[in-house]
């Protein structure tokens, strides 16, 4: 076995899993695998068979977690319905959780088919790739593998595996999970996830409120850098929330190219809950059902709810100083405040709905940008007072990104994948993601964002 898998979620409490079984399949045939990730996890690529990696070869017995949320706002008891962890792989000291998603029904699925589409594994995969090559934390993608199974949603394409893995799968519903099925169990719980994610914690003289506080900073960390590379997550349910700021369930996701605060891509995101500049409140909102969730500790250790509630009120100004020092950076400022600048550059991007990304490449590197948009009078204004106090280049670089999976290149790799069975196209775009950050010699279309009305109609969904 390539893996070595030790499973301590199952030392956890019963309640908290299921055991399941990865479905079988006769030809399964591995589509993408990640290399380098395989290096990273000490991994033998000659034995990472396509058997292996749909859990059709498997050495321990694999679980689907049991988990709660808040699904645009409604409490929803939930679980693995289309996910199993095949185990928890133990490298060079780093723990990392193997999971399966598509690979069948679980005692959690409820009436779903267990089953996942090529095209959206295939997006998955390359989302979370995009993400990690922006430096932003992120689950990430092992392999996808194709099923022989035919999968129906808006349309009927073959069904496929991904392999996803995760410092943990352990998200702010787990926590929700225990708090209302098994609130004995939560400082065990507690305990175990202090452990595995912030060990150092247990020094504290009050470990379990400095918990909260470091899963507040890790997600703020997470989110400020979805804002900094344009990332709309698309469903930030409490449920998608990772205890570790990983990003992760890279379903109805997309990227802004016309910068829209109110921009959503979701099919089912009607009145926006999850759009682009809402995810800074959205994420506060979850902490406060997160802090509520953590709130039977309190009756078994010193911690108090005025405790939460006090480190919860500090969210506005911890975000918003993160946030601003991200975006001085993105100008290129190295000294403090000068937030008046960012606001004003962010009134001037809502209004003009000028590409976002490629607003910062402007500043930053002129000669490399041709669009309209930035030749106005008030535009160069702005750039002349941001030249004043930064445009440092060197700040910038490692901040802007040149390319961002833009969404109409995506949907053509993955049409011409569905229609031709040709990967080409998707591999190309996975090659120039990988160094996002520098310039290469391709064709501009990797640099320009899709015609307006594309992006306006553009859709994604949850679930396929
Ligand atoms: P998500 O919105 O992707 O985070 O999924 C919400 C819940 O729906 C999770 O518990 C998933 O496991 C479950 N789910 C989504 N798609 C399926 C499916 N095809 N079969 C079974 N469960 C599913
Ligand atoms: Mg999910």
């Amino acid at each position: 076995m390539p893996f070595s898998l030790d499973t301590t979620y199952k030392t956890l409490d019963p309640e908290l899993y299921e055991k399941a079984t990865p479905k079988h399949i006769d030809n399964p045939e591995m589509l993408l695998r990640n290399d380098a990730l395989c290096d990273d996890l000490g991994l033998d690529t000659e034995k990472l068979s396509s058997r292996i990696l749909t859990g059709q070869e498997r050495s321990e017995e694999p679980i689907a977690q049991a988990y709660a949320g808040h699904q645009y706002g409604s409490f929803t008891l939930l679980g693995d319905g289309r996910a199993m962890l095949l185990g928890e792989h133990v490298h060079g000291g780093d723990r990392y959780d193997i999971q399966l998603k598509g690979s069948g029904r679980t005692p959690y699925s409820g009436r779903g088919d267990g089953n996942a589409t090529v095209s959206s594994m295939l997006r998955e995969y390359l989302y979370s790739w995009a993400m990690q090559h922006l430096n932003v934390k992120t689950s990430r993608s092992l392999a996808v593998v194709e099923t022989d199974e035919a999968v129906t949603r808006r349309q009927t394409e073959p069904g496929a595996i991904l392999v996803r893995v995760m410092n943990s799968h352990i998200r702010y519903g787990t926590f929700q999970y225990v708090a209302s099925q098994a609130p004995d169990e939560l400082p065990r719980f507690t305990d175990y996830v202090i452990d595995r994610h912030y060990p150092q914690l247990h020094e504290r003289k009050r470990p379990y409120l400095a918990f909260f506080d470091a899963v507040m900073q890790s997600s703020i960390e997470m989110v400020v850098d979805w804002l900094r590379v344009g990332f709309v997550h698309g469903v930030m349910n409490t449920d998608n929330m990772s205890i570790d700021g990983e990003t992760f369930d890279y379903g109805p996701c997309a990227f802004v190219n016309y910068f829209d605060e109110e921009a959503v891509f979701s099919s089912i995101d009607k009145h926006g809950r999850y759009a682009f500049g809402n995810q800074r409140s959205i994420l506060q909102w979850n902490l406060a059902r997160f802090a509520e969730a953590l709130q039977p500790l309190c009756a078994h250790s010193a911690l108090t709810v005025d405790e939460l509630e006090a480190t919860l009120t500090e969210f506005p100004d911890r975000f918003d100083s993160q946030y601003y020092a991200m975006m001085r950076k993105k100008l290129g400022i190295d000294t403090d405040g000068k937030r008046e600048l960012v606001d004003e550059l962010l009134a001037w991007l809502q209004k003009t709905n000028a590409d976002y990304t490629n607003t910062f490449l402007k500043l930053e590197a002129p000669e490399t940008v041709d669009d309209p948009v930035f030749a106005t009078a008030e535009f160069e204004q702005l750039r002349e007072t941001l030249a004043a106090v930064g445009l440092d280049a060197e700040l910038m670089q490692d901040v802007n990104p040149r390319y961002i999976p833009r969404n109409y290149l995506v949907e053509e790799a993955l049409d011409e994948y569905l229609e031709a069975g040709d990967l080409s196209t998707f591999k190309t775009l996975l090659t120039v993601l990988e160094t996002p950050y520098v310039s290469q010699r391709v064709d501009s279309r990797f640099q320009q964002p899709p015609p307006r009305a594309f992006d306006a109609a553009y859709t994604t969904y949850c679930n396929t």
